[in-house]
């Protein structure tokens, strides 16, 4: 056990539901280093809102120097022309792969979805499946593994104990999701599954991201080039966070998001891009007009469950029927009876959001 560690079972317990008051108005910084230096659920709702809202205007500064508005990007997507889509686990401590410097030369779509599995059907399959049809023809498909899955870990547990009802159908359908014993094994079981769905002229990339060396090895037997281009972008992101030679160890000894986050399929930037979040801040999972299914309310759950967020984010660009599907996302979450109680006890709050197509802006609505 580390000392860190100690330390934060040493913390009195009241912490948890009474927590230290960052100044009003505090910077980014300020709420940055409140949630280092505390345990899973040491920031607020309102701390963790503001903590988006002011990494959003850290995203717009740097759209504006940029040059390209995300609409540029976003239109890109809905023609069909989007470079890559990636694959994702919903887990915090995975980091960022696009930047506002991207522009219109590299246009990703991100899927985050526990176990970076995917799914034989659902709403999680509808997504991907429409975001692979706005790919270019020769558009890549990525999945990205990550080391220390949470969703193989319990999967691994649950097939040694029989696969027994869970109890939770969410939980019971991401296990039936994944599949071997290592987060490599299950990537390399979502490529044969995504495979099939594509067909076997579509070049798919199966990346393994280990956050404890910083290293990214690719896992399957093509590799695109774009693929690769990630692969060195996420080792530079890695090495740049990692100023004090330690970000492996201190991301290996919890999951500790303050927000979870639901974005859109179609959104034109990553999430922590928008947020200018750094890793084990924001925890994903993606919806879309369809509503959430199991897949996304496994994560929920989970994260309700086991990591401590006081907060939950919606996130989606501005458009027609945006406040429909929010009304949705919020219903499919309250199905969960164990996420409704804590939402209506006010020990989790939502937060809905716009993400302005001109400017970056992420608006309340
Ligand atoms: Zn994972």
């Amino acid at each position: 056990m580390t000392n860190h560690r100690m330390e934060e079972q040493k913390r009195p317990k009241g912490e948890e539901t009474t927590p230290i008051k960052a100044p009003k108005n505090a910077t980014l910084e300020q709420l940055r280093g409140k949630h280092k230096n505390s345990g899973q659920g040491g920031l607020s709702a309102q701390e963790a809102k503001s903590m988006i809202l002011l990494g959003n205007k850290n995203h717009q500064e740097k759209l504006a120097d940029s040059g390209t508005p995300p609409q540029r990007r976003y239109e890109k997507i809905m023609d069909g022309e989007a470079d890559y889509v990636i694959i994702f686990c919903s887990d915090a401590r995975n980091a960022t792969l696009d930047s506002e410097q991207d522009g219109e030369k590299l246009v990703g779509v991100h899927i985050r979805i526990a176990g970076n599995v995917i799914p034989f059907e659902g709403v999680s399959l509808d997504e991907i499946k429409d975001v692979i049809s706005k790919l270019k023809p020769d558009g890549d498909l990525i999945i990205m593994a990550h080391c220390k899955c949470g969703a193989v870990g319990e999967h691994v547990k649950w097939n040694q104990a029989g696969q027994p009802d869970t109890g939770s159908e969410p939980l019971n359908a991401l296990l039936h999701a994944v599949f071997g014993e290592t987060p490599q094994e299950n990537a390399m079981a979502q490529y044969e599954t995504l495979k099939s769905l594509v067909g076997p002229d579509r070049k798919i990339t199966v990346m393994m991201y280990d956050w404890e060396d910083g290293s990214v090895e690719i896992l399957s037997p093509e590799a695109s080039e774009t693929a690769r281009l990630l692969k060195s972008k996420l080792e530079r992101f890695h090495q740049e966070a990692d100023s004090d030679g330690k970000l492996g160890e201190r991301l290996s000894e919890t999951q500790k998001p303050h927000t979870t986050v639901v974005a859109s399929n179609l959104m034109p930037f990553s999430i922590d891009t928008v947020c200018d979040a750094e890793q084990n801040e924001l925890f994903a999972t993606t919806g879309s007009e369809g509503g959430l299914d199991h897949y996304d309310e496994a994560s929920a759950l989970y994260a309700a469950e086991h990591l401590g967020p006081k907060h939950i984010a919606f996130i989606a660009p501005m458009a027609a029927g945006m406040e429909k599907m929010f009304d949705r996302w919020e219903a499919d979450l309250r199905s969960m009876p164990q996420v409704a109680e804590k939402l209506d006890s006010g020990a989790i709050k939502i937060t809905r959001l716009g993400y302005n197509l001109s400017n970056g802006a992420l608006q309340e609505v």
